[in-house]
């Protein structure tokens, strides 16, 4: 199997999800969206359809967030909103 562009930057992720910079949502690393941009590129997005957020440079380690938020879960929910402040 092919490493993802987010992988082969970053290596996987501490805590096997992702979340999103753009919609302070988590998903499983493996779940991004893949898009074809107007280059023709693949691009890999963020998991969730009404965001525009990528999985590379706009998602996070699950990890590095709980760093900062000791009361947030080892395993995020799906579809919720983890906000970074506040
Ligand atoms: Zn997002």
């Amino acid at each position: 199997m092919s490493k993802s562009e987010r992988e082969a930057m970053f290596g996987k992720t501490e805590s096997g999800y992702l979340w999103c910079l753009h919609c302070e949502r988590a998903y499983k690393e493996s779940e991004y969206r893949t898009e074809v941009n107007r280059n023709g590129d693949m691009m890999e997005m963020c998991h969730y359809e009404d965001c525009d957020g990528d999985a590379v440079i706009d998602a996070w380690d699950w990890a590095d967030l709980k760093e900062g938020h000791p009361d947030y879960p080892d395993n995020p929910v799906e579809g919720k909103v983890y906000p970074q402040y506040g």
